[in-house]
Parts: structure tokens; C-alpha cells; sequence
């Protein structure tokens, strides 16, 4: 620990703190993140070290680097790569405007970093606007700590990103998972930082996604609050939905209303990417590899 000192708080994590810190030797700035550990625990489960070690050769442009593990007795640090700001902070600066060119970007770039990590079997599992870090210039996009696997720690993650399969207690966790968050984050981006299914708990986050947006007040006004958007998946959607371990009926609300209602400011390509995304269904839901190939990017150059 000697090794950096530590500058300011940056951020409060689900497992501990994050501070900005100064390497003595190099001056190089990066973003120190202490993991909390409970006392009765043995210090570092096995696992979990030999994961995060797995993480340290995860090397992409648009992966935050994990420079160092500093592991004693029941403290782990864990050295990464400094970023500007996140995602979450980039919206509330943007002023509900946000140029489609960068939210393009910025999809194109979580997708690579997706593909990457997808590629080597690694999943993310809690992507939300927190964990997308941002280097300011040239606006590059980072997945934050990214591929916990297996290992769980007690922590409260949001459901907005969740996809049903998770909600309705699917235990076999896929690539898919990302992608619906991807979804998510994506129109999020296109409305500017709104999130788009915002759920109180997981019957409420369920009905969201079934039946948006008749209880989500900011698009009463150009819906008929009758319109639903995915509507609720039947048998023939998704065979294996009802087999799922928390699995549970809702109304059979329909699909009503287009997205371009619910994503105003996204073209049509883009739309339709969108839709590929936010499939119920997990083994219908577009992959990374495949979205980046999707008539969306066909005119994006990438920076
Ligand atoms: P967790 O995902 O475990 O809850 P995070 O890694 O997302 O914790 O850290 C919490 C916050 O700290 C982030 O939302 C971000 O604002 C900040 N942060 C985390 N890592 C970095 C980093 N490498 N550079 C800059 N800020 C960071
Ligand atoms: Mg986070």
C-alpha cells in the first residue's frame, strides 16, 4: 500500500470505496477500490482471487484496466485504471441532450467491450450507467469491473437493468444477460439519461417491462395509456418462461405501441437494434458480435 498514496474519494462501490491515488514511483493516477470482506470470512475466498487475477489479463481498450491486486491478509485492493467520470454523472451534466453521434459511440463502444469479455466466457452481470466509465477525450467509453462470476457478496444491485429470465429467478446466467442491460442502457442514452424501466422491486420491474408505459408518467402524454410496449411474452415467445423457478403469471397485456414513442430521438435502425436487445426471451436476444454488425453502425467509423 505504501506504493500509492491516496488522494481523494471518487466513488462508494457495493463492496467498499473507491479513492483516486498517485503511484509514488511513476505518478501515474488510478482508482484504488477496497474490497470489504466480512470479518467471519477467511479472508480472500480462493475463488474469488483466482477470478480477479483472470480479470487482470482481460486487456481491451474498452475494459478498464486492472493494474494490481494487493492482497493482505484480510484486505484486497484492487488498482485500476483512472477514468474521468461515469456515465451516471455524464448524464446529469449533459442537460437531457445528449448528440446521437456520441450516444452511437458510446453504444458501439460498450458493445465491444461486451464482445470482448462475451468471447472469453466472462460476464458482467451488474452493468448500469454507475459502472460505464468515461475518459473525457477522445469520449471513450470503459465497462467498469466487469465479470464477477461466481462470486457473490451481499450487495443491493438495481433491477433497472435486469432482464426477466433474472427476475423470474433464472439461475443458468448467460451472455444474454448483458445484453438486455445493454438494451436498457442504450435507450437510456438516447433519452438522454431517463432511465427506461426504473422498477421499485421485481413484480413492479416486471410489469414495467410488460406493460410500459401506462405507469410511467413522462410518456402518458404522447401514449394512449392503454399502449403497452413488449407487452407480456406468451408461451409461444418464450417456451421455457414458465418453467423458471420464480416464475409467476401476469396479465396478458399486449404489444401496442412502437418505440418510437418511447425513444423519440433514436432513428430506425436504431430502433430496431433496440428491439433486438429487449427481447424477453433470452435466446432470442441479439448478441454482441451480432449487434455491432446491425445497419445501426453501418455508418459509424469508429474513433
Ligand atoms: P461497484 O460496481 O462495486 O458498486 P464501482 O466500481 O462501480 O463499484 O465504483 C463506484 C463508483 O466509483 C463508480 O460509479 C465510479 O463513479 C467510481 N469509480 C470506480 N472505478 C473507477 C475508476 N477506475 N476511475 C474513476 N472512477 C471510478
Ligand atoms: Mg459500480
Amino acid at each position: 500500500m505504501q506504493k500509492y498514496e491516496k488522494l481523494e474519494k471518487i466513488g462508494e462501490g457495493t463492496y467498499g470505496t473507491v479513492f483516486k491515488a498517485k503511484n509514488r514511483e511513476t505518478h501515474e493516477i488510478v482508482a484504488l477500490k477496497r474490497v470489504r470482506l466480512d470479518d467471519d470470512d477467511e479472508g480472500v475466498p480462493s475463488s474469488a482471487l483466482r477470478e480477479i487475477c483472470l480479470l487482470k489479463e482481460l486487456k481491451h481498450k474498452n475494459i478498464v484496466r486492472l493494474h494490481d491486486v494487493l492482497h493482505s491478509d484480510k484486505k484486497l485492493t484492487l488498482v485500476f485504471e483512472f477514468c474521468d467520470q461515469d456515465l451516471k454523472k455524464y448524464f446529469d451534466s449533459c442537460n437531457g441532450d445528449l448528440d446521437p453521434e456520441i450516444v452511437k459511440s458510446f453504444l458501439f463502444q460498450l458493445l465491444k467491450g461486451l464482445g470482448f469479455c462475451h468471447s472469453r466466457n466472462v460476464l458482467h452481470r451488474d452493468l448500469k450507467p454507475q459502472n460505464l466509465l468515461i475518459n473525457r477525450v477522445p469520449s471513450r467509453e470503459k465497462v467498469g469491473d466487469g465479470g464477477r462470476g461466481g462470486w457473490v457478496l451481499l450487495q443491493v444491485v438495481t433491477l433497472w437493468y435486469r432482464p426477466p429470465d433474472v427476475l423470474f429467478g433464472a439461475k443458468l446466467y448467460s451472455t444474454s444477460i448483458d445484453m438486455w442491460s445493454a438494451g436498457c442502457i442504450f435507450a437510456e442514452l438516447a433519452n438522454a439519461g431517463r432511465p427506461l424501466f426504473p422498477g421499485n422491486d421485481v413484480d413492479d420491474q416486471l410489469k414495467r417491462i410488460f406493460r410500459y408505459p401506462s405507469m410511467f408518467p413522462f410518456t402518458l402524454m404522447i401514449l394512449d395509456p392503454m399502449d403497452t410496449l413488449l407487452g407480456t411474452p406468451t408461451e409461444e415467445q418464450w417456451p421455457a418462461m414458465t418453467k423458471l423457478p420464480d416464475y409467476k403469471p401476469y396479465p396478458m397485456y399486449p404489444a401496442t405501441t412502437s418505440l418510437v414513442n418511447v425513444v423519440p430521438k433514436l432513428n430506425a435502425t436504431g430502433r430496431d437494434l433496440l428491439q433486438n436487445l429487449l427481447k424477453c426471451n433470452p435466446v432470442q436476444r441479439i448478441s454482441a458480435e451480432e449487434a455491432l454488425q446491425h445497419p445501426y453502425f453501418s455508418d459509424f467509423c469508429p474513433p
